[in-house]
């Protein structure tokens, strides 16, 4: 059994040799990581690939930003902190006020105001953070929490935090260990590029220390409507359903431009209708329901395909982020409706099978 089997077991024990630890560091987890890579059936045959996703919506807050917060919030109360701050489209603030709340941390967020799902919100609100929403976007919220972090004690948990990017890469030793070596492409979104940055360390990283051989072809995907990347310029007025990558300026862009350029991958847009039928169509032909965000990994993989950026029968790894249940306004409106029926069997037959 590999480590990265070992559901439960915090990511800092698992992966203690590769990250940043000391003797002083405490270990503040929830089980995070050790999510399934599941292999799509369906559309490796409709692709003529060897599809897999990386189910990261399967971690304790829902979404991959767990693996970067436990080991953020670890740090942080290692140097003393006793409150922590972020800007979120909405994952960022469930897991840090989830993981301040087990640290025993106050937890301020700012969000961007009307832009962020239901389940995100809720979570940031019950788990107990203070919850400021701008009546701005994702870029404006972060320049105000820099500032903020700057003139007051309190620990900046965005991924320009270099602990969150240490956690979040030990999501590419769980894939290479569940396939036995590295990838030959990784398919990721991209927001704020501190995810796919992330991913491009752990793989190096563990080639280097002989535990895989290869690398993959980096390739990050952004919402047609808020692709700084794609574009080479900030996108001041960011518009995209897939709130979480709804980001104009991103912080660890240069990094991402650079593991992707080195790796042999590259950078590319899907517009809001690719994204949402990937996302459609991995729930009802897969069974596997990933937040809009998520989806871009898989729509862009589809488009690059048509593209002919593949060699048949190539092992692909989409990261699919976040759990679906983080928006449910957007499954609802994706999908055919409730059909009302009075309380009696034959009105349930005559729905179900006609006259
Ligand atoms: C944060 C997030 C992203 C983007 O990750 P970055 O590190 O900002 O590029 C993508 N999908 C989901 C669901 C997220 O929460």
């Amino acid at each position: 059994m590999t480590s990265s089997a070992l559901r439960g077991t915090p990511l800092i024990e698992r992966y203690r040799e590769f990250l940043p630890v000391t003797d002083a560091t405490p270990v503040i987890s929830m089980g995070e990581g050790a999510t399934p890579l599941v292999r799509l059936d369906a559309l490796s045959e409709c692709l003529e690939l060897d599809v897999h996703v990386k189910l990261e919506g399967l971690n304790p807050t829902g979404s991959f930003k767990d693996r970067g917060m436990c080991f953020a919030m670890s740090k942080a109360v290692e140097e003393g902190a006793t409150a922590v701050i972020c800007a979120s489209t909405g994952n960022t603030s469930a897991a840090a006020a989830a993981y301040a709340a087990r640290a025993g941390l106050t937890c301020a967020v700012i969000i961007p105001g009307g832009k962020i799902a239901l389940g995100k919100l809720a979570q940031a609100l019950i788990y107990g953070a203070k919850v400021l929403a701008v009546d701005g976007n994702f870029d404006d919220a972060l320049r105000i929490v820099r500032e903020l972090s700057e003139k007051h004690p309190i620990a900046l948990v965005n991924s320009l935090n270099p602990f969150r990017l240490e956690g979040q890469k030990t999501a590419a030793f769980e894939v290479c260990d569940a396939l036995g070596d590295a990838p030959d492409v990784l398919c990721i979104p991209v927001g704020n590029a501190g995810n796919i940055s992330a991913y491009w360390m752990g793989f190096n990283e563990y080639r280097d220390a002989g535990r895989s051989t290869g690398l993959p072809r980096m390739m990050g995907f952004q919402a047609e409507g808020s692709a700084p990347l794609v574009r080479g310029e900030v996108v001041t007025a960011p518009e995209t359903v897939a709130t979480a990558i709804r980001i104009g300026n991103p912080v660890r862009g240069e990094q991402a431009m650079a593991a992707m350029t080195e790796s042999g991958g590259g950078v590319d847009s899907v517009t809001d209708e690719e994204i949402l039928a990937a996302y459609r169509m991995l729930a009802s032909s897969e069974g596997v329901f990933c937040e809009p965000s998520s989806a871009s990994s898989v729509a862009g993989l589809i488009k690059a395909q048509a593209a002919g950026r593949f060699t048949k029968g190539e092992r692909v790894v989409c990261v699919l982020t976040g759990n679906g249940l983080k928006d449910p306004d957007t499954a609802i409106s994706q999908s055919g409706g409730v059909v009302e029926i009075p309380a009696d069997y034959a009105a349930a037959e005559k729905a179900l099978y006609g006259d």
